[in-house]
């Protein structure tokens, strides 16, 4: 943006740049809805989406110059926020040294030592590319030690586009009102059993039908793909307690809670010990990661130790490993998660005297910084009662966030993110914006 050209009022501009529209007819020549994930497409808000140029702590630019405070934050890896100077910095210089090996690096042991002393249920880990990869090969291990077909996934959890986890998912293909994917074969589609979120007696249900054939149950322990849902009171546990009696192995899905509630993740925030866990997000520190562990009962398993096999060409990636460790150093510091609490509360209870002020219903689902505004009177506790949203008004305080300098992520059924570099003034001025949003609807 040159300096000499003149911004219209917010209000009468339209609600994606020129910029950013001329660059999304150039992408979608060449790339399926102009992206490479497709929840970026904005499709579920009747938009296009603005193009980043750049982005620093809470804040991201777009190509038409304008700022927005940030609450996806690369849909939560980013918990340092943007661009941290430690991070960058520590990135360049692993760089200069070679960008990737194939061979192995002490960054890896380093990142893989830092995630076992964080989570005591994990004893050995497999560094991956992804959360894809991560539930992919979590679920192979669990089939091959168990010797058995069966996996428990929750309606409207989300643990990544392999096959087998993609049926009633939630995130993108939730979002986007799509049927489980075509190309998903049926053959492998019926191994899987799905369940509603927080229900027990259907978890029980389905281990009374299916028990001696389940090989796992995988579980986002805070859902954060429908939504942000926490576990109702004892639902963690009675699934930790059906897998343990009926010798299936319990995989949390921590790909977005590894790190985001806790230095412990959400099974140290439930005092729940899952036989294996999958990470990813925060660990990359903002670079492409992934990781499976566990007890080193299971994961000895794992090629060349057992015979399950599972590899990576850029696998522990020095890149990815230095950014991840700097943010989780970054993390170790005391009061962090105190802070992104006591922001998050603030925002939390903002929006909610907003709600109130205006007549709106709206109920807000938050674990520490991972916060869903729902626009309806709730209990949301599964993926029925976060249909009930009213995503039409979603559609409209999204455009209108926007248009105020506010980015929050394009669908009403993913959460909020808040970053280390969130200060009380971006909160305030998200408030205010709401605020304006939500005057608009009444
Ligand atoms: N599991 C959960 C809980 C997720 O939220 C996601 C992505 O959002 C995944 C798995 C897949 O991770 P990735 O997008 O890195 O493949």
């Amino acid at each position: 943006m040159r300096q000499d050209e003149v911004q219209p009022p917010h209000e009468q501009r339209p609600t994606i740049g020129p910029r950013s529209q001329e660059a999304y007819v150039r992408a979608q020549n060449v790339m399926p809805g102009g992206v490479n994930s497709p929840v970026r497409a904005f499709r579920s808000v009747g938009l296009t989406p603005f193009f980043v140029e750049r982005a620093e702590g809470a804040c991201i630019w777009d190509i038409d110059g304008r700022e927005y405070i940030d609450y996806v934050c690369s849909w939560g890896p980013l918990i340092v926020g943007h661009a941290h100077p430690q991070v960058i910095e520590a990135i360049c210089a692993v760089a200069r040294k070679g960008t990737s090996f194939g061979a192995p690096t002490t960054l890896e042991t380093t990142m893989a030592e830092l995630i076992c002393a964080r989570f005591p249920s994990i004893e050995v880990v497999r560094l991956v590319n992804s959360g894809t990869e991560a539930t992919m090969s979590a679920i192979r291990l669990a089939r091959g030690v168990t010797k058995r077909q069966k996996i428990v996934k929750c309606i409207g959890s989300y643990h990544g586009h392999a096959d087998g986890l993609l049926i009633r998912a939630g995130s993108g293909v939730a979002t986007l009102g799509l049927p489980d994917s075509p190309g998903v074969l049926a053959d492998v589609a019926q191994h899987t059993i799905v369940v509603p979120y927080n229900d027990t007696q259907a978890m029980d249900d389905v281990f009374a039908a299916h028990g001696s054939d389940i090989a796992a149950v995988m579980v986002e322990p805070i859902a954060g793909n429908m939504g942000v849902i926490p576990p109702l009171p004892g639902y963690l546990a009675h699934v930790r307690q059906k897998t343990s009696e009926t010798n299936a192995l319990l995989i949390f899905d921590e790909v977005m809670t590894g790190f985001r509630v806790g230095r412990h993740g959400a099974q140290g925030l439930y005092g729940i010990v899952p036989d294996l866990t999958c990470l990813g997000k925060i660990i990359g520190g903002g670079l492409p990661v992934g990781a499976y562990g566990g007890k080193a009962v299971w994961m000895r398993h794992v090629a060349p130790d057992g015979p399950i096999y599972q590899a990576g060409t850029l696998s522990g990636n020095p890149l990815a490993m230095i950014a991840g460790i700097t943010t989780l150093q970054l993390l170790g510091e005391p009061g962090v998660y105190e802070q992104l609490e006591q922001r998050s509360a603030q925002l939390a209870a903002g929006l909610l005297d907003n709600a109130k002020a205006c007549g709106i219903p709206l109920t807000i689902n938050r674990v520490g910084s991972m916060i869903c505004p729902f626009y309806t009177e709730g209990p949301v506790t599964d993926y029925a009662s976060a249909q009930k949203s009213d995503a039409a008004r979603f559609t409209r305080i999204f455009s209108r966030l926007l248009q105020e300098g506010i980015s929050v992520p394009p669908s009403p059924y993913e959460g909020m993110f808040l970053s280390l570099a969130h200060t009380p003034e971006h909160i305030a001025r998200t408030i205010h914006a709401h605020r304006l949003a939500l005057q608009a609807e009444s």
